[in-house]
């Protein structure tokens, strides 16, 4: 079969490797200039790794991300350092990445409440029956299991940092699969993602998938003489392809779609994100701290700051320091519309609440990466909001990050979704 893929992102380029593998002939289509799509990198003349433009690294229980590495023979080039992660309580930063350091947190106090949050913990990773826990809301759940206080302390602020405005409408399946699917060890690929990225799409190509990069694909339709038919510059026809875009792009794409698929795509919710990366002079954490947890309520104008030189060493990037700060966002928010100036004014006063002796002279330079899928939404019941991976244009399948659920997004679930869809469009 002649099969097309939409995007070379993680999952295009798995369902491009199981597909090639069969025996078909396949292409993939990238708007981009580069391979690896929300999870791509960029590197400074002098730096000998990329930088994900944004956050990103591995858990140990990311099963078929690993397994697709070891397939690929490139397990030795995956690391699992040991960064320290924390949780800022009262002007504060406390240990937050084992079990031991988590009830040892001062924010919950040493009676009631510190019980609720281990027993509320300990059944979301034994219990598998997420259908239930889909019924209701994550807001609701927490306040009648955790309690008021554990709530407010601990996992109302991941939900506010994450969904804004939506906070109160993500179902507890979503909550449960983090706590499910997470492990604690954090890990990361030798060169960055962008290296593994280039490895991935150099094997690919090896073994004949041809990448177009810099190929938009305008629109696809089925045409009753040739087939499912694409323009990307020049039309061409296939036998099937596999689209990976968010929801939204592949209804512009394919307006031929059933108007209740369509539908289906445009009702899905999603956050964005602007996340900001700064080459830094200096070390920003005199401690070594990798991951800082901050609640909104503290007044931080980003959800997630990260030293990312405490996790990688500075010495892979000339002896910069690459810190992230960055926030979900609804879109439509003013970060999306602000300068990389102004949106630095903005962080500017953060990082001197983090460190008081930070200047501004300490940023060598600074990049500001936006996008409008970041984070799908999952809403109450949602099981049965997700379109098929199979479309009703016969041939025609989509696999997005909003498919992946009860998981939550990240590249080992576009690996899964993308090899998922490889084996349904060969049957
Ligand atoms: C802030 C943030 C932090 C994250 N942190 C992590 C993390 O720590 N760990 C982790 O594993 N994951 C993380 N993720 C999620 C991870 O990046 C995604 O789940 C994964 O990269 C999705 O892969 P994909 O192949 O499904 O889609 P994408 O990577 O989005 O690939 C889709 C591709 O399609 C291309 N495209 C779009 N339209 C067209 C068109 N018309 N024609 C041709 N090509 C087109 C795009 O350019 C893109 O390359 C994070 C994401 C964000 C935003």
């Amino acid at each position: 079969m002649k099969i097309a893929i939409i995007g070379a992102g993680f999952g295009g380029m798995a369902a491009a490797y199981d597909l090639r593998k069969a025996g078909h002939d396949v292409v993939i289509f990238e708007s981009a200039d580069f391979v690896g799509g929300l999870a791509s990198g960029f590197k400074e003349p002098h730096w000998d790794w990329a930088v994900e433009k944004f956050y990103h690294h591995w858990f140990q229980s990311d099963a078929s991300m690993l397994g697709l590495i070891a397939e690929l023979g490139l397990t030795d080039k995956v690391i699992f350092p040991r960064p320290l992660t924390v949780m800022y309580h009262d002007g504060k930063f406390f240990p937050f990445d084992s079990i031991l350091n988590a009830l040892r947190f001062p924010g919950l106090g040493f009676g009631l409440d510190k019980i609720r949050f281990g027993f509320v913990g300990l059944f979301l990773r034994l219990t598998n029956n997420w259908r239930a826990l889909e019924k209701v809301t994550a807001d609701s759940w927490m306040l009648k299991w955790a309690g008021k206080n554990v709530y407010d302390k601990m996992w109302r602020p991941l939900l506010v940092g994450k969904f804004g405005p939506f906070y109160k409408d993500v179902n507890m399946a979503w909550m449960w699969a983090r706590i499910k699917a997470r492990s604690t060890r954090l890990g990361t690929f030798e060169g960055g993602f962008q290296n593994f990225a280039n490895l991935f799409a150099q094997k690919l190509r090896a073994l004949g998938v041809e990448i177009r990069l810099g190929a938009q694909v305008k629109f696809i339709k089925r045409d009753p003489a040739k087939g499912l038919v694409l323009d990307a510059g020049g039309v061409q026809s296939f036998d099937r392809v596999l689209v990976t875009t968010s929801p939204n792009l592949m209804a512009k794409m394919c307006p031929d779609l059933p108007d209740d698929y369509l539908r289906g795509l445009l009702s899905l919710k999603s956050m964005g994100a602007v996340v900001m990366v700064l080459s830094l002079k200096q070390k920003l954490s005199n401690e070594g701290y990798y991951w800082f947890n901050l609640p909104k309520e503290a007044g931080f104008p980003f959800l997630a700051l990260v030293e990312h030189t405490n996790f990688v060493p500075a010495e892979k990037y000339g002896g910069d320091n690459i810190i992230y700060a960055g926030d979900y966002l609804e879109q439509g928010h003013q970060y999306f519309s602000l300068s990389d100036e102004q949106l630095l004014d903005k962080f500017l006063p953060a990082f001197q609440k983090i460190t008081p002796a930070f200047q501004r002279d300490w940023v060598k330079k600074i990049w500001v990466n936006k996008t409008n899928y970041a984070q799908p939404v999952p809403l109450v019941n949602h099981s049965q909001n997700i379109p098929a991976i199979q479309t009703p244009i016969d041939g025609l399948y989509f696999a997005s990050m909003s498919q992946v659920y009860p998981w939550d997004r990240g590249t080992n679930f576009a690996v899964e979704i993308g090899r998922r869809a490889a084996r349904m469009m060969l049957t």
